[in-house]
């Protein structure tokens, strides 16, 4: 009952994140460093599983009361999801803690307002389609390909569109997240499963396998990138069902949109 009233009025100076971490014995866990460049949000940087993760914050939290740092730190140590049904837990919690932290750098004289950032609750619960759910489809690729090791906010495209791809985007908290778009026609009862995993593999590839740039180039597809796809292994079946039947798919769709208008 104290407490409340210690976050508009500061009785005492707020315990720093170093001294918070010590006392919960999480000093090993997470190391904290301040960005002034940091205009909007915070992130979280772990090269590792287990290793040691870096909360980066703008100068305006550093000060932040006890509460919202403990929110901060709890943000950045929310476990990575093994299990398909831990992650709408965890997601829940990660968007309560950052409610709260938002809730903080809105009352602040200077606001940081969140602007049109990207929201993946948004999308949250959208996966299914006609036959497949891309959430299923990614988890099941993810572990048979990449040791379940990637992270993506997933979306059908709009209906009839041709190209699936792999964007960036930050989210509310400043965070860097993969978006995986599969083409609207990949969302038709004909379509099988192994062509959605396929293209689901590929889009996939480019989170496991970044961009590099050669002369000043931006090689997308390189010789790794190829290799790596052809371990599919329904690869060249692939290929062969985009040639002859996904044309199809595409020329019905037209029509039936021309006798539709
Ligand atoms: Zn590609």
């Amino acid at each position: 009952m104290e407490s409340s009233t210690q976050l508009s009025l500061p009785l005492f100076e707020p315990l720093s994140f170093d001294k918070l971490l010590e006392r919960r014995n999480l000093s090993h866990d997470l190391a904290v460093t301040v960005n002034r460049r940091l205009k909007r949000g915070w992130r979280v940087i772990f090269p590792h599983l287990n290793s040691t993760r870096t909360l980066i914050i703008p100068p305006y939290l550093i000060d932040a009361p006890e509460e919202v740092k403990t929110a901060l730190i709890d943000w950045a140590l929310l476990p990575c999801p093994r299990r398909r049904t831990k992650v709408r837990e965890i997601r829940q919690r990660r968007s309560l803690l950052e409610q709260e932290i938002w809730r903080y750098v809105e009352s602040l004289p200077c606001a940081h307002r969140r602007t049109a950032r990207f929201d993946p609750q948004t999308l949250h619960g959208k996966t299914a389609g006609h036959t497949f759910d891309l959430r299923e489809i990614f988890d099941s690729v993810n572990d048979r390909y990449f040791n379940g090791s990637l992270q993506a906010v997933l979306r059908w495209g709009s209906e009839g569109s041709k190209t699936s791809f792999h964007t960036k985007k930050t989210d509310l908290a400043g965070t860097h997240v993969d978006v995986i778009t599969i083409a609207g026609v990949y969302n038709f009862p004909e379509v099988p499963r192994f062509a959605i995993e396929a293209v689901m593999h590929h889009e996939m590839l480019h989170i496991a396998i970044p961009p590099v740039k050669r002369n000043g180039r931006n090689v997308i597809h390189g010789r790794e990138f190829a290799a790596a796809e052809r371990r599919f292994s329904q690869f060249h079946e692939w290929q062969q069902w985009e040639r002859e039947c996904l044309t199809k798919i595409i020329r019905r769709m037209k029509s039936r949109h021309k006798r539709g208008r």
